[in-house]
């Protein structure tokens, strides 16, 4: 399998923050060229098997995988998981606990957003929920957006939903140590998200892909619809120095909202190893 492959390795459904279903993204995704696919859903893999289902009657390859929220000094990291087994217990508890929580929290989201006069968000953005587990703060946005308090959802995270807005709540996710293990644990590979989007110093974010790495992560996204054409050689640099694979996703959530559309950024950079290389025994 070469660099070439059309691989779109991070995407979301119904079953987290997307808005379309596991099989319209498979179809999307096979309409795009898509060669192999995964729906990495927020901290959740109920969508699991109907994105195998329908990948495999797309005809495009397919390989399990989740993306799990961590707190890592003090921030909110992403760590995608490719390839695990899904029925793996420990896994399957590991993402049962990181979603606990998420409804307490979305409630308080709600008592900050009153407190500047927008009444009654946490039964607004249930409506855009399609699994009650995993309320998000892109549920509140697309409520934020439909009730006319702004544009776009883009804008709802700048005014109302960043660390000291009136509807941030900070929150302690999985520790990466923990991720990386019930990735692992289930025979998977643990890949970074979008490492561009946190606001880490250089120094924090050498302790996070050192001990990324010593954990047991293998992977880091380089190619991702968060990341700018310069971050794509920044970050395979990165991978290069820390000796990690490259993934390569469009973390499409959206048709009205996605910048990036499924199956359509540039292929990775030359002189990487591409995660589907090492993840090609997992392929289904
Ligand atoms: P949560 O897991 O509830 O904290 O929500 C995080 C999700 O919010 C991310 O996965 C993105 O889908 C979305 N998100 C985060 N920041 C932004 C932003 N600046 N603009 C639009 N969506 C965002
Ligand atoms: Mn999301
Ligand atoms: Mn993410
Ligand atoms: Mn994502």
């Amino acid at each position: 399998m070469t660099q070439l492959l059309n691989a779109d390795l991070h995407c979301h459904s119904v079953v987290s923050d997307g808005t379309l279903t596991p099989e319209a993204l498979a179809e999307r995704a096979k309409g795009n060229g898509v060669e192999l696919w995964a729906l990495t859903d927020h901290d959740e893999i109920g969508g699991l098997q109907r994105a195998r289902d329908a990948a495999k009657s797309q005809g495009m390859g397919y390989l399990t995988g989740a993306e799990i929220s961590v707190t890592f000094l003090h921030q909110t990291v992403h760590i995608v998981g490719l390839g695990f087994d899904a029925d793996n217990t420990d896994l399957r508890e590991g993402l049962r606990r990181t979603r606990g929580g998420r409804q307490e929290r979305a409630m308080e989201m709600a008592d900050g957003l009153a407190k500047v006069g927008i009444k009654d968000a946490y039964e607004g953005a249930l409506k855009f929920v399609g699994n009650p587990e995993l309320i998000s703060r892109t549920h509140f946005a697309r409520f934020l957006v439909e009730s006319g308090v702004c544009k776009e959802t883009n804008e709802v995270f700048r005014k109302y939903l960043t660390e000291g807005k009136p509807g941030y709540v900070p929150h302690r996710w999985a520790l990466l140590k923990d991720a990386i293990h019930w990735i692992t644990g289930a025979d998977g590979m643990a890949i970074i998200a979008h490492p561009a989007r946190y606001k880490f110093t250089p120094n924090e974010e050498f302790a996070l892909f050192t001990e990324f790495k010593g954990h047991g992560g293998q992977g880091v996204e380089v190619v991702t619809g968060s990341h700018s054409v310069a971050e794509f050689g920044i970050y395979a640099n990165t991978a290069k120095e820390f000796g990690l694979a490259a993934s390569r996703g469009s973390d499409f959530h959206s048709p009205d909202e996605s910048h990036t559309e499924l199956g359509t950024l540039p292929p990775l950079p030359a002189g990487l190893t591409p995660v589907w290389e090492l993840l090609s025994a997992r392929i289904q």
